[in-house]
């Protein structure tokens, strides 16, 4: 879907959202703040969101032991601290291009987790429209996911 100029109001805030970005599962719209807030939630407490996302909770390779790699300077360090310095120099767009890749070999966490790293940077409107469209897709977001998330980010 594409991002809309039309006047919508945030399912999540509930103010003016301009440019309105499409959550499709709720067939409505964020604003950019809210979606920047989504990111960062799920980057910083993925696995507290698994009612709203089921699949954050696929953990199947946190029971294997995280594979090392020795560096250059002989040091060994963790694949995931590799991976994760090396992402580091990616554009924003390449981190959205690697969310929909780890879609397609079916590592959703992954997927998830690097969708909400693509919110956090807070890219141009169709950016994040992308990361939305994984996010909010039907597959992936529980029916309740919307009041769940409002609740996580406005508390009453
Ligand atoms: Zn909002």
């Amino acid at each position: 879907m594409e991002p809309t100029t039309d006047l919508a109001t945030c399912l999540l805030c509930g103010a003016g959202a301009s440019p309105a970005l499409n959550l499709p599962r709720f067939a409505g719209a964020s604003c950019q703040a809210c979606a920047q807030r989504v990111g960062h939630l799920l980057v910083q407490e993925p696995t507290l969101l698994t009612d709203i996302w089921p699949l954050l909770a696929d953990d199947a390779e946190l029971e294997e032991p995280e594979p090392t790699v020795q560096r250059a300077d002989g040091k060994t360090v963790e694949l995931r601290q590799v991976i994760a310095e090396m992402k580091r120099e990616l554009s924003v767009e390449d981190r959205m291009k690697l969310a929909e890749m780890y879609g397609e070999i079916g590592l959703i966490r992954e997927q998830l987790e690097e969708c909400g790293r693509v919110l956090v940077a807070a890219p141009a409107a169709a950016l994040a429209q992308r990361a939305l469209d994984v996010l909010f897709s039907a597959e992936l977001c529980s029916p309740r996911g919307i009041e769940e998330l409002r609740g996580r980010l406005f508390p009453a």
